[in-house]
């Protein structure tokens, strides 16, 4: 099998199973990995908000 995951640096998100190029994101505290831009910006970083803002208080 050869195709889209195996050209440039192309990888698979570990959250939603997108594909993805460049270095990707830490999903923490969701996952062990790398996930992509859309799942860091609409999954990880509002769920660290939540928990420093659980922390602070
Ligand atoms: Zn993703």
């Amino acid at each position: 099998m050869r195709g889209i995951i195996t050209m440039g640096n192309a990888k698979k998100c570990c959250l939603c199973g997108g594909i993805y190029s460049g270095y990707g994101h830490n999903p923490q505290p969701f996952a062990e990995g790398r996930c992509c831009a859309i799942c860091n910006f609409e999954k990880v970083i509002p769920e660290r908000v939540r928990l420093f803002g659980a922390i602070r208080r």
